[in-house]
């Protein structure tokens, strides 16, 4: 018995089968966002050619799961709206069901890292765990007793969209004062982006104003490791920002394990010192005491590992 898992996202489609706790095939491709034909497109090149692999190999897949970065009606299958594709009120799982006649379960890329995170990941053996995604936007899981919580209609822990400042700068979702607009790789280059038009002088905007388009936010973290003084105050200050954001989360939900993955993590060095102040300083002492922050250890495979989890259940 094996799964299949796709980890879609903005820039790449990754994918994988799992068979009896081992990833036996992967696959690996840009993603083309030209439309959401091509898109889908790339969904299904990427489920034939896992799916031709593992026939090739004697091996039959059950099921399979899909992390999409967006906003999913879990419940229908449908990514009703995703900010980094052309996807809007797409009946993905359908889609995929008629084409290939097996079970498929689509769902949110950060609830599919939480739950193999939750599972086989940092927080491997806690019951009440909370991930956060943290790269372009922020994405949420939480996890309870190995179950993915989605709420009403599929659609919870959009943590990124937790509101921080009410008066903040307006986010991708059309509120102020987000969690991502503060604290994402997307908060983080915008804030570089203020500064370049200032007076100031640090080799990060000397760099930002060379090439503003290839500027990417992971390289704030590498000028604040050179010791650039800017890039140090950016991330100290995201690091607040996520700090009172994981203090709510710890207050609400009274986890025994935060974790955190994504591309923003090089960056979190920096930030760490202020997220852990912040939260000391404010959290409700009890749920402080027993909750862990941890960096994820699955690495870059937690969407695809997350995905053939979810596809296990959708058998
Ligand atoms: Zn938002």
């Amino acid at each position: 018995m094996a799964v299949l898992g796709i980890d879609l996202g903005g820039t790449k489609t990754a994918g994988i089968i799992y068979h009896q706790g081992e990833v036996v095939e992967r696959y690996l491709s840009t993603t083309d966002i030209a439309s959401s034909e091509t898109v889908i497109q790339g969904i299904l090149s990427a489920c034939a050619s896992l799916l031709e692999s593992a026939r090739a190999h004697g091996v039959k897949v059950d099921s399979i799961g899909l992390g999409i970065a967006g906003f999913i009606d879990f419940e229908r299958g449908v990514v009703t709206e995703a900010p980094n594709h052309p996807l809007h009120e797409t009946p993905v799982r359908d889609i995929l069901q008629e084409s290939f006649d097996i079970p498929v379960a689509v769902d949110n890329d950060a609830n599919v890292a939480a739950l193999a995170e939750a599972r086989l990941g940092a927080g491997k053996g806690s019951r009440y765990l909370v991930h956060l995604t943290l790269g372009t936007g922020i994405g949420g899981g939480i996890v309870i007793d190995g179950e993915v919580y989605r709420g009403a209609q599929g659609a919870a822990a959009e943590l990124g969209h937790m509101i921080i400042d009410e008066n903040g700068p307006i986010c991708n979702c059309g509120a102020r004062g987000c969690l991502e607009a503060l604290a994402s790789g997307v908060a983080i280059y915008k804030r570089v982006e203020e500064l370049s038009w200032t007076k100031k002088r640090s080799p990060m905007l000397d760099e930002f104003r060379a090439d503003p388009l290839s500027f990417r936010a992971e390289a704030v973290g590498r000028h604040a490791s050179e010791g650039d003084g800017l890039a140090l105050s950016i991330l100290r200050d995201a690091g607040k920002h996520l700090g009172v954001g994981i203090t709510s989360i710890i207050n609400i939900f009274n986890p025994d394990a935060v974790t955190l993955s994504g591309g923003l993590l090089g960056c979190f060095p920096f930030m760490e010192e202020e997220m852990r102040m912040t939260i000391d300083g404010m959290a409700i002492p009890i749920s402080r005491k027993h909750a862990r922050i941890l960096t994820t250890t699955l690495g870059e495979d937690g969407g695809t590992l997350g995905a053939a989890l979810l596809a296990l259940s959708a058998r």
